[in-house]
């Protein structure tokens, strides 16, 4: 499944202090009304919430992170599940040792400070719903 997608408005800036840092993002693309999309960012978290998917189980599996942490790398994607703007995000953090974890983003993950790039992608639209095999709710084949 694949399909072809211009590039769209661009977004930058940064997000504020103590912002859920998946909210955030959630919540700017809905205001955005950017149904379709990518993002990156970068900065520091005060602590964080990473999901890893038990594939036998089909559950995500959450590690929570009780320290400050640097967002290495941050990549998201943006669709449409159950008709508004979804983001799904992954993140690589580092610790004061420069030891990185990284996982699926949860709520729960409150920012230090973050700067972030939200491109917007135009001429398809991609809906999530729940594939059987993975149980993830993937992105509807049509
Ligand atoms: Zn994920």
């Amino acid at each position: 499944m694949l399909k072809e997608v211009t590039t769209g408005k661009i977004f930058m800036g940064r997000l504020n202090h103590g912002e859920d840092l998946l909210e955030a993002l959630t919540r700017l693309c809905q205001e955005l009304k950017i149904g379709l999309g990518r993002i990156e960012a970068l900065g520091a978290v005060q602590r964080a919430v990473l999901g890893f998917y038990d594939q036998d189980e089909k559950v995500y599996r959450t590690v929570v992170l009780h320290q400050p942490l640097e967002i290495v790398h941050l990549l998201g994607n943006v669709s449409l599940k159950e008709g508004v703007p979804f983001v799904h995000a992954h993140v690589a953090l580092a610790d004061h040792s420069g030891q990185t974890f990284g996982g699926h983003l949860y709520p729960g993950t409150p920012v230090f400070a973050c700067e972030m790039i939200i491109q917007s992608l135009e001429g398809a639209s991609l809906h999530r719903e729940r594939e059987p095999t993975t149980g993830l709710p993937l992105w509807r084949r049509e």
